[in-house]
């Protein structure tokens, strides 16, 4: 089902004190609000038990990378079912820093997804292209190939635990961001390519990421192809994350 999300990304960041006062200002903080918005928080792995311990029922908690395998001798991995056994809802995959740092190819993210879907999360594919893709005009084509690829595999009745992030790498802690119509653009057109391929394409929602912030969030949110976003930097500082969460219209 369509809904709003807000997504907190801390990367390689935190601590089990960020764990106890961020969660617990934030979810003190949304539980007044009233723009139907589901946040989540998607620390490092170490620390998902804190951060649900902090959750209550105000906030869903996701892993940001799983591995492509059941389990076995994979020395450092996590699987999709490990954090759906801790109670985790979500997981982000493809995010451009393990596809650049990590080298995940289109082939792995697409076993991951399957991975994640199986384990019955929520799957939040991350797609995004290069600068020089987009100086080169191959943004919506690099993006929709992306989305084909990672979601390859997906089966009728598993589109509803799909989300897509579009997050151009070119924004991703730069503090550059793109306008809210090229965002949407982009929303636009991936939404034609999940229904191209048979998915309830107005059904899935689609968050846009990339330098977030208090600021700008709410002329994003307010594209009608945005349905929430993937907040980087802006989700380590409790009170800029909360007013991102209070940018989400109530009509989307
Ligand atoms: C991210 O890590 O997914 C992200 C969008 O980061 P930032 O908001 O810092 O650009």
């Amino acid at each position: 089902m369509r809904r709003k999300i807000v997504a907190g990304n801390w990367k390689m960041n935190g601590s089990k004190d960020l764990a106890q006062t961020l969660v617990g200002f934030v979810r003190s903080r949304i539980a007044s609000l009233d723009n139907g918005v589901e946040v989540v928080i998607i620390p490092p792995a170490i620390y998902v038990g804190d951060v649900i311990g902090h959750a209550g029922d105000e906030l869903s908690v996701g892993v940001q990378n799983v591995g492509q395998w059941g389990s076995g001798a994979y020395t450092g991995e996590i699987s999709a079912e490990m954090a759906a056994d801790q109670g985790c809802q979500y997981a982000l995959i493809g995010h451009s820093e393990r596809r650049q740092i990590f080298g995940e190819t289109d082939t792995v993210v697409a076993e991951k997804v399957e991975r994640v879907l199986a384990g019955g999360l929520y799957a939040v594919l991350c797609v995004g292209e290069t600068l020089q893709d987009r100086d080169a005009g191959d943004a919506e084509a690099v993006v929709a190939s992306q989305v084909r690829a990672g979601l390859a595999t997906v089966a009728p009745d598993q589109w509803q635990r799909v989300i897509v992030a579009y997050e151009p790498v070119w924004a991703i802690g730069t503090g550059k961001t793109a306008t809210a119509q090229d965002a949407q653009a982009m929303h636009a057109s991936i939404r034609g390519v999940l229904s191209e391929m048979g998915a309830p394409a107005d059904e899935i929602s689609l968050l846009y990421g990339g330098s977030v912030k208090a600021d700008n969030a709410a002329a994003l949110f307010a594209e009608p192809d945005i349905d929430g976003g993937l907040i980087g930097g802006a989700s380590l500082i409790a009170e800029d994350f909360v007013s991102i969460c209070r940018s989400v219209p109530a009509n989307i």
